[in-house]
């Protein structure tokens, strides 16, 4: 059994990459080994499967009891939910393990796309014509849908057309970002401030009681009740402080994360025409949360990626200005979308912006 010693951040994030199920476990792997995490491929399997770092033990199952899963005495590292969204993840891919289909190229978007008749997952398939073969995305029988996969496809890259940054626009959403987030650095350090002093005074009057029961002012029964409350106190502070320095690193980070992001964006379209059928599938989950839902003939998703939302609306707020065109394709190797963990820098954006209700702010802001 790993200590919990280090590993904590790594394996956090690793759970919350899985979760997502873009990338394969092993590339998961060794994305986190990358990142610092010190585990062999065999010990990394055991770990996300194991419900003690969402705060539970395993009661082994005895003459009275069937196995169960208990509350632990020690802190968890990831929610409970999150490690059961692993686990769906990893049981979901044994099944599809099981059946093993392997996606041809004209039909990229398999498993991507809802049935707009009865919201099942559209397959896809070749079927055979006079001239040659012609491809289809296709619902289940009894349900009838079908639609020509070409014409899928194309929209489909239309769409990620639109995500592209515009010229000056990667500088505006960074400067908006940077500067919304700017405040926070000031407010961090006063509530940083404000933590600290709050636990030296409970420090002090840890002192103040040990002197009182010392020379008989309070009796050792009040004394324990006191120091207890004291030393609540101070754990509590002590976890806001370390959640507020998380939050403080997270923010000062920002600017790096969203220039890479941007990078990455600038080359999505590339990597999505020029790549491999692992490639096109790994930018459709990068930018979709959700499949799509295909409306007459056309493709349509419900939620898309936070971030790449406000990159596609300060696009529309773009396109009344008249715009340098500045092509960066093939400047990027395209080798850096696939390594560089693209998702879950869009996601870690997108939980700040969230959270921060950024995105208001943003939008007033483009608004010419
Ligand atoms: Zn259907």
């Amino acid at each position: 059994m790993a200590t919990f010693g280090e590993i904590p951040t790594h394996l956090t994030w690793a759970f919350e990459t899985i979760a997502e199920g873009v990338f394969a476990t092993d590339v998961v792997w060794r994305m986190a080994k990358e990142r610092g995490l010190k585990c062999q491929r065999n010990t990394f399997w055991d770990l996300i499967r194991n419900p003690i770092y969402c705060g539970k033990i395993v009661v082994p199952r005895d003459e009275h009891t069937e196995m169960y899963l208990a509350d632990g005495k020690h802190k968890p590292i990831i929610s409970e939910s999150l490690f059961w969204d692993v686990q769906d993840v990893l049981n979901a891919r044994k099944k599809a393990q099981q059946v093993k289909i392997e996606t041809p190229e004209n039909l990229p978007l398999r498993g991507f796309l809802y049935c707009p008749e009865c919201l099942k997952t559209l397959t896809g398939s070749p079927s055979k014509g006079r001239t040659g073969h012609y491809y289809y995305y296709h619902c289940k029988s009894p349900c009838k849908s079908r639609f020509s996969a070409l014409k899928i496809n194309k929209d489909f890259e239309d769409g990620l057309m639109a995500f592209l940054p515009k010229p000056g626009m990667a500088e505006l959403f960074k400067e908006v970002i940077m500067d919304a987030t700017s405040n926070d650095t000031l407010n961090f350090e006063q509530e940083r401030k404000r933590l600290v002093s709050e636990v030296s005074e409970q420090n002090n009057m840890l002192t103040k009681l040990r002197t009182m029961l010392l020379s008989d002012d309070i009796d050792l029964q009040d004394y324990k009740i006191m120091k207890t409350k004291c030393d609540e106190k101070i754990t509590n502070l002590e976890s806001k402080l370390k959640e507020l320095k998380e939050n403080a690193s997270e923010i000062s980070d920002m600017g790096q994360i969203i220039d890479e992001a941007l990078e990455k964006l600038q080359i999505l379209h590339d990597l999505y025409i020029e790549g491999d059928i692992s490639d096109k599938r790994h930018v459709t989950g990068s930018i979709y949360d959700e499949k799509w839902t295909i409306f007459e003939n056309k493709g349509r998703t419900g939620k898309i990626n936070l971030a790449v939302q406000l990159i596609y609306q300060i696009n529309t707020a773009f396109g009344h200005k008249k715009a340098r065109v500045r092509t960066n394709s093939g400047l990027v190797p395209l080798a850096v979308l696939r390594s560089k963990r693209f998702k879950y820098d869009l996601i870690r954006i997108s939980k700040i912006l969230v959270r921060k209700e950024l995105l208001e702010q943003i939008l007033q802001k483009t608004e010419w």
